[in-house]
């Protein structure tokens, strides 16, 4: 029997429940990924470049114009500038990223602090490294970071924080203020910073993305971590960036070039003509995701369900307490799907250690409204 690397790893809850979801034929608002294409000219873009034979390795680093025009978003967006060259590298997926940026800096016997409830690519990643995850609970009714805990979770061993703002899957944000704790916190240690902002422009009410890439002091010994698929609604294309310091950046590259050596080409390129096209598509992806938070909200209004509307990604956390409070939340999950036709995610996987008894799932309003309102239709008449 080989010896697993990673004997607490199984299948992923997203795998089951899209599973799930599919044999019973239930909507599927468990693993997130929108039920809509990605605009029509990033498409078109795709099969004019496989046309036009952009088909072979792209530069190890990234295609040098979407590099570019990941800098002009930042700029657009954080009002800082990277350097696209020394800077930028385009990975396939923010998970290869993460997964890259954990390789980088973890050492055999370096401690990660991760924040439960927490997304599943983080562990293992830091796990193959040789490392270990100290796990630190966010406050469970805001999911906020609890400072005490984090200062006491430090060691001399801490050599990575993972943050995650936008949160999955609470959809909690960050605020500067956290920004400038975190920064007090770990001044004069030697310890890096992953910020996993994948859903950076998925933030509601007005509020603003507090990107670690504008807060200098962090952005000095951070990766920061982002994805195509959640900003151009293709979570099938796998393709996503980190931007890190020079320093940083020559040494994630060494290991990136030895996971992947490159992205896929022809969608580099199309990424990169639908960014200098249209700017503004980050720009109404507030808007467009707030709204259908809301109507999923309004609808889900005579429910059950208790909830408070997240702040950012596009998942809802609701409460099912006054529903099923004899499930856990797993088993909820699933007799939702068979019995109801919804799928969901429960948000205990996300945990080492879930809370005692939190009747929390997770469901995705990435979806069309039709999609939406048969779903709220059918938690309604729970
Ligand atoms: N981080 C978080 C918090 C996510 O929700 C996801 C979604 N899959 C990822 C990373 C990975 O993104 P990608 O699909 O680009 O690998
Ligand atoms: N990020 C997605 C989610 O949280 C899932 C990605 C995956 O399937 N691994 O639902």
């Amino acid at each position: 029997m080989i010896d697993s690397k990673l004997p607490n790893v199984g299948t992923t809850i997203f795998t089951t429940m899209s599973q799930l979801a599919a044999e019973t034929g239930a909507l599927n608002l468990s693993q997130g990924f929108p039920d809509f294409d990605g605009p029509q000219a990033l498409r078109d873009a795709l099969s004019r470049h496989v046309a036009q034979g952009h088909n072979q390795y792209s530069p190890m680093t990234g295609l040098p114009a979407l590099r570019q025009q990941v800098a002009a978003k930042i700029q657009r967006s954080y009002g800082v500038k990277v350097d696209f060259e020394r800077e930028v590298t385009i990975t396939p997926g923010a998970t290869q990223g993460i997964f890259c940026a954990v390789q980088t800096v973890i050492r055999p016997g370096d401690e990660a602090i991760i924040f439960d409830p927490c997304y599943d690519s983080y562990e293992p990643s830091v796990e193959l490294a040789g490392g270990r995850c100290v796990h630190v609970q966010l406050d469970p009714q805001n999911f906020a970071i609890d400072w005490q805990k984090l200062s006491d979770a430090l060691s001399p061993r801490t050599r990575l924080i993972v943050i995650n703002s936008p949160h999955n899957p609470s959809g909690a944000l960050l605020g500067r203020a956290d920004l400038d704790r975190l920064a007090a916190l770990i001044a004069g240690r030697d310890i890096y910073l992953i910020s996993d902002e994948v859903y950076e422009h998925l933030v509601f009410d007005g509020r603003q993305h507090e990107s670690v890439l504008a807060h200098e002091a962090l952005y000095a010994r951070a990766f920061v971590v982002s994805s195509f698929g959640k900003s151009y609604h293709v979570t099938g294309w796998k393709t996503g960036y980190v931007v890190a310091p020079p320093a940083l950046t020559t040494e994630l590259r060494k290991v990136h070039q030895y996971v992947s050596f490159c992205s896929v080409t022809p969608l580099q390129y199309a990424l990169a003509d639908f960014m200098a096209e249209h700017p503004e598509h980050v720009e109404a992806l507030p808007a467009f995701y707030q709204a259908k938070r809301d109507f999923f909200c309004d609808h889900l209004a005579a429910s059950r369900l208790r909830f408070e509307r997240v702040g950012g990604t596009y998942f809802q956390l609701v409460d099912y307490s006054q529903i099923r409070p004899d499930l856990n939340d797993v088993d909820m999950a699933t007799w939702m799907t068979r019995e109801h036709g919804v799928a969901s995610i429960p948000v205990s996987v996300f945990y080492q250690s879930p809370p005692e008894g939190q009747r929390l799932i997770r469901l995705c309003f990435a979806k069309r409204e039709e999609t939406l309102l048969q779903a709220a239709e059918k938690l309604c008449a729970i």
